[in-house]
C-alpha cells in the first residue's frame, strides 16, 4: 500500500515545498510507485474547513508521514499543527524554519508591540489603527519552533533542505529502516583549503570578494574565514549539497548558517564565539553578533535588546 504523505505550511516562504518538487524525476518515481500525497496546499486544492468553508472545526486528512514548514507565528498556526499532529503518524519538521525559527523568527530580536507601531501602523500604512483580532489569526508573542508546540518525530533543517535528504526520509519509511541524514558541520564537509590557526586576529564583512582563481578548483582556495571572513561553517550543519561542496562555498561565498545548529539544541552565536577565540580571533570585531543567530531564533534564543533608559 502507498504511503500517505500530507504536507502542510505555517509561517513558510513555500521553499521547502519546492524543494520537495525539486526532487524532479525521483518524485516521478516516488509517485508511481510508493507515496500517496493525500494534502499539500501548493499543490492541490484542499480546503482547512471543508471544500465550500462551511465546516466548524478545521480538518485534515490522516497521513503516514506529515511534512510542517514554518514556524509558529500565530494562533491559526497552531490549529494546523494540533491538527497535523493528530492526524501524521510520522511528524517530521521541514526546513530550519519549523526547526529553529528560520527567517521569521528574526523578528524575535525586536519588541513584539513596537514593531507593529513603526512597522503595521505607520503613516504609509494606516495610523492609529488598532492591531486586527478578527478576520486574521492573531499574532504570538513569538515565532516558535515546531517542536516548542508539539511532539516532532523527526526535524530536519536546511533553507531548503537538500531534496535528496527529503527523499531520504520518505525511502526510509517505505523500506522500513533507520535513515541517513548529516550529522556533521558545514567545515567538516568543505574543501576550501586550511592553513592553520592564528593568522587572522579580527573578521570582516563580506563586502569584497574573498580571493581565489576562478579557473582553479575550489581545494585551491584557502577557508573563507581564515581570509577574515565570518564563515558561519564550524557551527553550521551540513548537507545543503547533499553529497557536494557546500552551496555558498562552492560560489566562493561565506557560510550563512542556514542549516542551523549542528547538534539539536545548539546555540550558533555561542559556539560561533567558541569557535573563533580557540582560533585565536576576536569576537569583538563580529559586527552584529546577533544575526549569527539569523536562522536560529527560536526557543527563546533571540530576544528583544532592553532598551536603555
Ligand atoms: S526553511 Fe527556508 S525555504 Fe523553508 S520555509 Fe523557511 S525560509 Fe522558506
Ligand atoms: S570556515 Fe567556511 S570556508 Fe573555512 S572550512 Fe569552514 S566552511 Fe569552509
Ligand atoms: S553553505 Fe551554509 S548558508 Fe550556504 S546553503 Fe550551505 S548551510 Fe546554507
Amino acid at each position: 500500500m502507498a504511503l500517505r504523505v500530507s504536507l502542510e505550511w505555517l509561517g513558510s516562504c513555500s521553499g521547502c515545498e519546492i524543494s520537495f518538487l525539486n526532487m524532479g524525476e525521483e518524485l516521478i518515481s516516488l509517485l508511481t510507485e510508493h507515496i500517496d500525497i493525500v494534502h499539500a496546499p501548493l499543490l492541490m486544492d484542499h480546503k482547512y474547513l471543508g471544500q465550500t468553508g462551511d465546516a466548524e472545526k478545521l480538518s485534515l486528512p490522516e497521513a503516514d508521514v506529515g511534512f510542517v514548514s514554518g514556524g509558529a507565528g500565530n494562533t491559526e498556526h497552531l490549529d494546523i499543527l494540533e491538527e497535523m499532529r493528530r492526524k501524521c503518524k510520522v511528524l517530521v519538521a521541514i526546513g530550519t524554519c519549523a526547526t529553529h525559527g528560520g527567517i521569521p523568527a528574526l523578528m524575535n530580536g525586536q519588541d513584539r508591540r513596537r514593531s507593529w507601531q513603526e512597522i503595521f501602523q505607520t503613516v504609509t500604512t494606516d495610523p492609529g489603527s488598532a492591531v486586527p483580532d478578527i478576520e486574521v489569526p492573531g499574532p504570538l508573542d513569538r515565532v516558535y519552533g515546531c517542536d516548542e508546540k508539539t511532539t516532532i518525530d523527526l526535524l530536519l533543517p536546511g533553507c531548503p533542505p537538500n531534496p535528496s535528504l527529503i527523499r531520504e526520509v520518505i525511502m526510509a519509511q517505505v523500506e522500513e529502516r533507520e535513515m541517513v541524514l548529516p550529522q556533521r558541520s558545514v567545515c567538516e564537509t568543505c574543501p576550501a583549503k586550511r592553513e592553520g590557526k592564528g593568522e587572522v586576529a579580527k573578521v570582516r564583512r563580506f563586502l569584497v570578494n574573498a580571493r581565489y582563481k576562478s579557473d582553479e578548483e575550489l581545494e585551491t582556495m584557502r577557508c573563507l574565514l581564515e581570509q577574515g571572513f565570518m564563515c558561519l561553517g564550524p557551527v553550521t550543519l551540513a548537507g545543503c549539497a547533499g553529497t557536494g561542496a557546500p552551496r555558498c562555498i562552492h560560489a566562493r561565498v561565506p557560510c550563512r548558517g542556514c542549516y542551523g545548529p549542528v547538534r539539536r539544541g545548539g546555540n550558533q552565536m555561542l559556539d560561533m564565539m567558541n569557535a573563533m577565540a580557540s582560533n585565536g580571533i576576536q569576537y569583538k570585531t563580529v559586527v552584529d553578533r546577533r544575526s549569527i543567530l539569523r536562522f536560529s531564533g527560536a526557543h527563546g534564543r533571540l530576544r528583544p535588546l532592553k532598551k536603555r533608559e
